[in-house]
């Protein structure tokens, strides 16, 4: 026996999403059959909207909703002379919440992998040349902040980028955050590529 058909396409459009699987799936139907008064049609609604209403910002690559204003590229005219590259648009969110930076943004839309055919054309890396040539035109001191993953591609994708800025314009800085050991790891416990990162971005103790 199967569920009506109503149910086994709810079950059917929650599996696959990031860790639902199949038995979770079914739960989570179940769950919103049995709490109707919380409401489900709002949740619909809500997803609808979302898919339907935000596209990525031509500009800065951010979530934006349609016919408004980018709220990334508001924050990037209020810090015109900083520029911090992230990989994904959800990365801006975790870089403005930490409140450590302020700064414009600039999202590639992921990281150069051969392996999986991402290539420069992919990412929204002309779109930040366009940018910065724009400010460096106006005699305007600039400083790229690449703060992406420590990963092998990641960093491929930092070095490409730095190359492509800092031949532009001596105003043009290009930075990247400083990576290693995370608070609690030991040494024995750390890849090669965690410790070179550590190394490179030690800092003199006084
Ligand atoms: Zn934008």
């Amino acid at each position: 026996m199967n569920y009506p058909p109503s149910i086994d396409a709810l079950i059917e459009a929650l599996k696959g999403m990031p860790g639902v699987g199949g038995r979770s799936a079914e739960k989570l139907a179940l769950w919103f059959l049995s709490h109707k008064k919380r409401n489900p049609i709002d949740l619909a609604e809500a997803l609808v909207n979302s898919t339907t209403q935000i596209q990525l910002c031509e500009l800065c690559g951010f979530f934006q909703e349609k016919e408004e204003t980018c709220s990334a590229c508001r924050e990037s005219e209020k810090h015109p002379h900083t520029i911090c590259v992230v990989e994904k648009a959800s990365d801006v969110l975790s870089m403005s919440r930490s409140n450590t930076l302020k700064s414009g943004y600039h999202v590639l839309g992921g990281k150069l992998s051969p392996l999986d055919n991402i290539t420069p054309e992919d990412l929204n890396i002309e779109s930040l040349i366009k940018r910065v040539k724009g400010l460096v035109s106006e005699n305007q001191p600039i400083e790229v902040i690449l703060a992406l993953g420590a990963d092998i591609e990641a960093q491929a994708t930092a070095q490409f980028i730095a190359n492509r800025l800092t031949k532009l314009s001596s105003l043009c800085s290009v930075t990247q955050l400083a990576q290693g050991l995370a608070a609690g790891t030991s040494l024995s416990h750390a890849d090669g590529l965690t410790l070179k990162h550590a190394f490179d971005g030690r800092k003199k103790i006084s």
